[in-house]
């Protein structure tokens, strides 16, 4: 069984980790496999994303 990461909005304590993604599309993606509900806020200047926002809230805090 793979184990389900734990993250949640710092704000809201949402859950941001989504559904397992289908055997069938997880080529696209690195593990663990799982959605990452929360948004990235690049910065073009730095070309890095900067900060994470919560799609619930709408919190923004930095990234680690
Ligand atoms: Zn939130």
């Amino acid at each position: 069984m793979e184990e389900r990461p734990v993250e949640q909005c710092p704000f809201c304590t949402a859950d941001l980790i989504g559904e397992k993604i289908p055997y069938s599309l997880r080529e696209r993606y690195s593990p663990p496999y799982f959605s990452r509900l929360k948004i990235g806020i690049y910065n073009r200047k730095l070309d890095m994303i900067t900060h994470w926002q919560c799609p619930f809230c709408k919190g923004v805090w930095e990234r680690k």
